[in-house]
Parts: structure tokens; sequence; C-alpha cells
């Protein structure tokens, strides 16, 4: 048997089949695609909008005037009566919907498979699983009928069963759709709008049906607009997550019924017909080419390293993800994140441990690894999943952990044949140098102490930049920029441990329906559309944490400053092109980066804090970026010349490399909004944004989870972690300490429930024994209907110590053998002990890089404490400009509080250590200490602002290590300010 890309030839072959086979996947529902689909299955429906024939089922699937022109019957077959009454169907129809052209092309284009053509039109009228029954439908047809049965199994199995729930209906004027944790949003108006989905319908190129990148492409943009159901809870698979995942179980089996001959999957007819569970023998497995993302990110020595490391590694993905889309067309890829991507892809006969699907692809991944962007920088893991005739076994994949990083050896020892330099600081693999193509930019590559390679990916990204186009631009590349004005930043990242969600044990923690009896419920199923809505969910909260968050709090309107040398040649044949470089602007640093281009340098700075370091700090009027950005441009222009070093080697003397006269400099109009968005995966997350505004940025996030993800907070683990550090620090110890703290455990805890209550209509808000309090939302996005699916806790036991199996509104589960008992929030009732997961929050402050190595050692801080911590700043703030209390005056009686502290004892971690007479020595400390505390602040006049509490907690300390001593606010500002 052959392997490799030759083993794949036949799907090259068969491409175009393979596509089509896939678009027929996507387009199977599309009659769900339309505002009557919507209007029959809502309430509220005003008279005058049209609706599907109430006595059929079905007149969404009939996508031509005329079926009976398509689909050829022998009369008398199994299926007569009921094709008959198909193509009888009266308006309106799909086929009322679409034009004359797009229904032409839904006939003429389809499959072809061992001489026989199956329409799209035929395909999405005939794949339903009622008529999954091979045998019949081929009875009933002039054809062999597989394909459309296939087609019909690949829907049944998405679903994996049929669930209904109860009632559930919308209203047709707030149509609403769900993420996968039960946060509404408002989906589409079906009043034949702009806003209704006809109308989208329309813009589809349904015409170009065969021309597979222009149809995927638009239905990627569009379907996620339509609902698979309109019912609530099921209103949380979009028609994209629903029909991407039909689209690619099919086009993955018909791929291996190419790859093996006569593999034509059969369903022999219902297994559960109540159930909607087809007795078939389809098997998928999924495919995962696993990498260690983050610690291959994390060995940059440079931020731009970093960003060209993550270009590649997106290239070779993105690389592999056509081949084997499109290029051999085996399967789809389903699922990526920061450690690499996953394909759904058949199970192939007499193939029990996959070595035949792997030996198929193997070579395919390698090659790209090797060749490709990557340059042999990465071997790539390739696992493949046990078959599984409901391809959801993702989860198994995903759990173990990624591969050790390591380069293809061959590559490296290809690279050092006659080769006498030093290694190359940024990759750590080549030779500096190495793989230039003349000797320009091999002395170019060497003075940094790169490899060309390693050289190009910098530059590659700045003239991605300094094109003034793209994300690049209007954000930033540059950690100078980021740094606030004092030359700090904070790497922001996050984490959700989606464990527990992927394998699918709480998905079933959500209900579709639940009715006054005791064991009336049912759990939604863990089916593959669904479980891709969860990571989709967290990517795209993720996403807007970029988009929406970080820009609020930040600078958005900052600048860049614009230099055009007098002396063109002689610095265009001396400068490497984008290169970054130091300018001396008499006395003052700063980077400028050379643009050949468009002649010119640029400014990659904070501008604002060069203006203070140029005018000295506190100068009026530096408070405003633009007079700050027009300060060093005017600077810029009144030199006479500015020499240019290459970046690094500080307290070192240096001969410059360039000296240029500036001819011309100007302020470019277009602001940027200074961060670098790193990873916004399913699971993690990490930017990069300026000190002084990372816990404004944080305490949004914490309200978005809060808002989005409140449902479900108690069994989503949650953790929101800073890393601060100077901008001439390396990038690396930052990196390293977030990975420490994303690698970290999130594990549950037990709480006591206190009481809950009802805050209004819509929230209800629990009361913790430990004094925390959640606001849980308990309505859908109406703000009417009562959430009676997604807001459940495990109570391990009541207040009688005894599982509460009797309460309204529960269901029960199995965990590791035993009964759980699932309670609505609203029925929670004093001292419940509950399982939670805390969301968590850490911070670092690396005032020396081997502080990184802490990161993750401590225990982490409750996400709350957040809360607590900006409040607690405001308030002090508050006290401050009423002129009650000064900077100097809080750090003394921070400094009293440590001390006593200190020579007490108190700080030592562990709080049974010790013999019981060294216990009770600190008991009593402790309690002296408290009464010295509330003294204090009683004195202090301080008592209504700073809870004594926050004093023996940490809390305080906290607040003024990250406000006073790390982003460097002074309370003292305000009073400024006023004056
Ligand atoms: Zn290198």
């Amino acid at each position: 048997m052959s392997n490799g890309p030759n083993g794949l030839k036949i799907l090259e072959k068969e491409r175009k089949n393979l596509l089509i086979a896939e678009v027929a996947g996507l387009l199977h529902d599309i009659g769900k695609f339309c505002d009557v689909h919507i209007s029959t299955h809502v309430d509220n429906t005003p008279p005058f909008f049209r609706q599907w024939p109430k006595s059929l089922s079905g007149a969404y699937k009939i996508a031509v005037v005329d079926p009976a022109s398509v689909i050829k019957i022998k009369p008398g077959g199994p299926f007569d009566g009921a094709l008959r009454k198909l193509f009888g169907m009266g308006s309106p129809r799909l086929a009322d919907l679409l034009s004359e052209e797009a229904q032409k092309a839904l006939t003429e284009t389809g499959i072809c498979l061992e001489g026989v053509f199956y329409s799209l039109a035929e395909l999405i009228m005939l794949a339903r699983p009622g008529l999954a029954h091979c045998s019949n439908l081929t009875n009933s047809l002039k054809k062999d009928a597989w394909p459309m049965t296939a087609l019909g199994i690949c829907h049944g199995v998405a679903h994996v069963d049929k669930q209904e729930p109860i009632g559930g209906k919308q209203s047709f004027f707030d149509v609403r759709a769900s993420t996968a944790f039960g946060f509404e949003h408002r989906q589409i108006r079906p009043d034949g709008s702009h806003d209704g989905l006809t109308y989208h319908l329309n813009k589809l190129p349904l015409k170009s049906a065969d021309d597979y990148k222009m149809i995927r492409s638009a239905l990627g943009r569009l379907l996620p607009l339509g609902l698979g159901d309109t019912r609530r809870p099921v209103n949380e698979v979009t028609l994209w997550d629903w029909s991407f995942a039909v689209a690619s179980l099919y086009k993955a089996a018909v791929a291996g019924s190419l790859l093996v001959t006569g593999q034509k999957p059969d369903a022999r007819g219902w297994l559960d017909r109540k159930k909607h569970l087809l007795d078939h023998d389809f098997q998928w497995r999924l495919l995962r080419i696993g990498i260690n993302g983050l610690a291959f990110l994390a060995r940059s020595p440079k931020l731009g390293d970093l960003l060209g490391r993550k270009q590649a590694l997106e290239d070779t993905l993105d690389r592999l993800k056509e081949l084997f889309e499109v290029t051999y067309p085996l399967g789809n890829e389903v699922y990526r994140d920061e450690n690499g991507s996953a394909f759904l892809v058949p199970d192939l006969a007499e193939d029990k441990e996959g070595t035949r699907l792997r030996g198929l692809v193997k070579p395919v991944i390698l090659d790209e690894f090797r060749n490709g962007s990557l340059q042999g920088e990465v071997v790539p893991e390739l696992s493949v999943s046990a078959p599984s005739d409901k391809a959801e076994r993702l989860h198994e994949l995903l759990r173990e952990p990624p591969p050790v990083p390591r380069a293809f050896p061959e590559a490296v020892a290809e690279c050092w044949e006659d080769e006498r330099e030093d290694i190359c600081t940024a990759c750590g693999l080549r030779p500096q140098g190495h793989g230039a193509p003349n000797n320009f930019y091999r002395d170019k590559a060497r003075e940094r102490g790169v490899c060309y390679l390693c050289l190009k990916r910098r530059a590659q990204r700045a003239e991605a930049w300094a094109c003034e186009k793209g994300p690049e631009w209007s954000r930033t590349i540059w950690i100078d920029e980021v740094s606030d004005r004092n030359g700090r930043l904070a790497l922001l990242v996050g984490r959700f441990d989606l464990t527990n969600w992927l394998d699918g044990t709480y998905i079933k923690t959500l209900l579709v329906r639940i009715g006054k009896d005791q064991d009336d419920y049912v759990s939604k199923n863990p089916s593959f559309a669904r479980l891709r809505r969860v990571w989709e969910t967290t990517k795209r909260f993720w996403e807007a944490v970029n988009e929406e968050d970080i820009p609020l709090f930040i600078e958005t309107s900052c600048r860049r400053v614009e230099v055009r040398p007098e002396d063109r040649d002689t610095v265009k044949d001396n400068l490497g092109d984008y290169h970054v470089y130091e300018a001396d602007l008499a006395g003052v640093r700063t980077s400028l980066v050379w643009d050949p281009d468009r002649n010119r340098f640029l400014s990659a700075d904070n501008l604002c804090r060069l203006a203070e370091v140029i005018a000295g700090p506190g100068a009026a009027g530096l408070c405003e970026p633009s007079k700050a950005v027009d300060l060093v441009c005017n600077r810029l222009g009144k030199l006479d010349k500015i020499p240019l070093y290459e970046p690094g080697g500080y307290g070192r003397v240096r001969q410059p490399h360039v000296v240029f006269r500036p001819r011309e400099t100007r302020v470019i109009k277009q602001s940027y909004t200074p961060t670098i968005p790193i990873l916004a995966e399913p699971a993690t997350f990490m930017a990069l944004i300026p000190a002084d505004r990372a816990l404004e940025v944080a305490h949004k996030i914490k309200k978005r989870f809060e808002t989005e993800m409140g449902k479900v907070r108690n069994r989503l683990p949650f953790f929101l972690g800073l890393v601060f550090f100077d901008r001439r620090q390396p990038l690396f110890s930052a990196v390293d300490a977030a990975r420490r703290m994303l690698a970290s455990e999130l594990p549950p805890e037990s709480w006591a429930v206190r009481y809950t209550r009802r805050i209004g209509k819509t929230v209800c808000e629990i009361v913790f024994q430990n004094g925390i309090s959640w606001q849980v939302p308990v309505v859908m996005g109406d703000f009417n209907t009562h959430d009676d699916w997604y807001p459940y806790y495990l109570v391990e036991k009541d207040a009688a110590g005894r599982a509460p199996s009797w309460r309204r509104l529960r269901f029960s589960l199995e965990e590791a053998g035993e009964e759980r008992y699932w309670i609505h929030v609203e029925n929670l009732a004093p001292y419940d002990r509950v399982k939670i997961y805390p969301a968590r929050f850490a911070y670092l402050h690396l005032d020396t890089s081997a502080r990184r190595f802490e990161a993750g050692s401590r225990p982490f801080r409750l996400l709350e404490e957040l809360d607590e911590m900006v409040r607690l700043w405001q308030d002090l703030e508050i006290t401050a400009r009423a002129g009650r209390l000064t900077d100097t005056g809080l750090r003394g009686i921070e400094a009293l509080f440590e001390n006593k502290r200190e020579m007490w004892g108190l700080n030592e971690p562990s709080k049974d250590a010790g013999s019981r007479r060294q216990r009770a020595e600190r008991d009593h400390s402790s309690l002296v200490f408290a009464e010295l505390v509330k003294a204090t602040l009683r004195k202090e006049r301080l008592e209504d602002v700073v809870q004594p509490e926050q004093v023996t907690n940490g809390v305080l300390t906290g607040t003024l290590d990250l406000y006073m001593r790390i982003m460097k606010r002074r309370l003292a500002d305000f009073t400024q300010k006023e004056v």
C-alpha cells in the first residue's frame, strides 16, 4: 500500500468531488436560512409573515421548483409515498426563495461517484435521517443511494440524538442566539429586512456553487447568523456550527470511501426511532498535530522573534489546513490552539491501530514542518484517536501533554557544514549569518548575532507595520511603544480550563428540559457541534478582550513621528531594510525604524515618555499626548544630525553606525493603540499592554467573565494574571513567568452557602459563608424567560449532611461512580456545601529576571480580590482628595503594619506549623495585631476606608504594591490635577 502524497493521490484526483461533498453538507439545511423558517418556529408571528405549510414538514428542503425533474423514482418503491408527497408540496417552499440561476446551479453542480451523478439539489432534498435506510432508498431510486443516505447519517451523527425541548419558543420580535454558556445576544429580525436571513440567503453566491473557495468563505461569514434550532435552550448552536459539523463528517466519509475501495458506509435503519438514532457502520477519527507552542514562543529573546515565530507556526498550520482540506481533501480542521490543530478524518477499513492513516499523512506533515516557514525548528507530534461512530474523541487527544520542543536534528546539522560562526542568539539552532543571500545581509545578521532567517522574520513584521496598514500599524509591534510613561509593561495572561467541558462532562450539566417530576429532565448531549461551540465561545471571549476591553482603558490616540533623511543614499547603503536602530537625540535615546520603500525613519517608542525625558518630568502640558508628540517632532527637526547605533549593548562606548541629517519631520495623523495581542486561543490568552492601565483592563475582563459566563462560573475554571516588567528587561523572562502561571492548577473548593436572594427579576445573589457574594443571572437574554437550563450547582451535602435528592429544579449525574445532585441556584439552601471552581488572579513584578521562578509557586488570589483592590484604591484616592490622607502618610501606616507583622512572626506562611506553644503564641500575636490595626485605622480616621481584614489578609499590601510601587500612581495626582 502506498504512503504519503502518493497514497493521497486518489483524493487529489477526486478533489472536485470531495469539495462539492463538503458544500453539500454546508448547504444541506440551507432551508433554515430564511425568515420563513424562523417565522414558522417562533411565537407571536404576525399573520402577514409567511410560514411553511403547517401540515407538511419538509418544505424547507425543497430546493427546486420541480423536484420530480431532479429525483427519478421507481414507482412502488419503499419511499414512494413519502417522495411523492415531497414533490407535491405547496408554497411556500425553499425553491420560492431561490433565484432561477441558483436552482439551476444546485441541479447542475454535484458529485460524481463511480460514474453516477448526485446533484446538490438531490442531496439537499434527500439527505434526511428519515430516508437514511440505504437499501430502501436505493430501491426507490433509479441509482445507488448511498451518497445521499450517508449525508443523512452525518446529519444524525452531528445531533448525536435529537433532543426536544419543551416549549422554549422565542418571540418573533426578539430572536436570540446563545453562547455555549447561556449568554444570549440578538441574532436577527425575521421580517424580510436587511437584518433578516432571507436577505442574506440572496447574498449567498449559490449560482457559483461549484466555486469552492467563494461559497465556503461566504457560508462561513453568513451562516453564523442562522440558528440550528430557534427554541431555547438549543438556540446555542448556530447554523454554521451545525452545518460545518455535518459537512466535515460527510467530507471525511466520502474521502474514506475513495481511499478504501468498497468502503461504503451503510445504514440499516433506525436503532431507536424515538431518539433519532441510526444503526450505521460509519467511523471517524481525529488526527492531532501537536506542538508545544508556548515553549517555542517563550524562547524568543526579542518581541520581533516571538511575533515572527508565532507567524511561522500559523503559516505552517495554515498550509497543512490547505493541504488536508483542499489539496488532498481528507477532512476539515475542526480545532486549533497554541499547541497545534486537529482534523476530522475517516477511519479506514482494516486499520485497527490507525497505522495506515498515520502513514498517509505523516510525510506531508513532516515535509511542511521541515521545509516550510519553520525550517525544521519544531518536530510535531502526530496522534490519532481511536475510531468512533460519533466523532467525539477530541478531548482524549487534547489531554495528551504537548511534546517536548525539539528541532529536526538533520536540519540543524545541515546548517553547520563548513560553518565556524557562533550560534544564533534568537533560534539557538543555526550559525549567525547563515542563509543570507549575499555578504551585505550576512554581515547585517552577524552584527545582530542572529542567523539570516531570524533576521528576516524580525524585518518581515516591521515591513508589514511600516506600510501603514493592518493590525500591526493600528496597534503596534514594538515593546517601547507599549511601555507606559515609566517604561513599564504588563503581560496580561488568561486561561479557561476547558478539560471538563471538552470531554463532555459539564455539557451534561446543561439541560434541554426539566419538568415537575423527580426524574423528568434531559441533559444536553456533548455532540460534535456543541463541543465546538464551547471553545468557540471562549475564543470569542478573548477576541472581544483584544477588540473591546483593552482599547477601552488604554490611550488610543498615540501618534508616531516620521523623519526623512537628507542624504538618502548613504543611509540606504548602510542600513538594513526595516531594521530598528537606536537614535541619539542630543543625549536622549530612542528607537527609529528604517523604512527604505518610503525613504523615512519611523519612531517606535512611547513619545509621551520620550517627551518627558526631553523636557523634564512634570513639564507643563505633557499630559496631553498630542503636545508631547509635537515636542518630540520639533526636537527631531531642530537637530543637525542624528547618530544611529545598533540596538542593545548599554554601558559600552560605541561607534555610531550611521549619522544622518534630518530633512523633514512630521507627526503621522493616524493614531495607534499601544497593545500587542500574542495569543487569543480557546483556552489561553496573552497580550502586552501598558503597565499603568493593567488593573483597569483586568477588572473589565472580570466583569465580562461575570456577565457572559456568570451562569456557569462555578464550574468553568478561570484565571487572570499580570506580569509587570521593564521595557529593558528580556521579554523571555516575562513570557516564561506567564507560562508558569498558566501551567498552575485551578482546583475546586467546597464552599458553604450563607443565603441566596432574588435581586429584581433577573439576578439571584448567592452569599457564601466565606463572605464572597455572586450575582448569577437567572433569566435569558430577553430579560423575561426564566432560565431553567444553565445555572446549576453541585451540592455535595446539605445542612444535615445529606445529598439533596428531593429539591425542586434538580438533576443528578454520576461522577466518579457516585450520584451527584445539581440544584438550580435559586433553590440552594443555607449551609449547602457546593463544589466551586473559584476564578483566580495573580500578579508578579519582575523586578529581577530571576523573580520569574516565583510565578505560579504561591497560591493564587481569588479573582474577587481584584474588585476589592480596585475599590480600595478608589476610596483612598477620594480620601486623599478630601485632604485626609497623603502618599507619605499612607506609606507610613503600611510600614508600621509591616514592621509589627515581621516582628511578631505573622508573615510566616504556615499557620499550623510549630509546637502547641508556638501556635498559641502566634494566635495571641494575631489578636494583638488585629487590635493594633483597628486602633491605628481609627486614629488615622481611615476606619471607613480600610477594613481591618484588608490589612490582615494582605489586600491593602497588594493594592499599594500594584498601584504605588508597580504602576507608580500617586494619591497626590488628584490634588495636582485639581489645582
Ligand atoms: Zn536564528
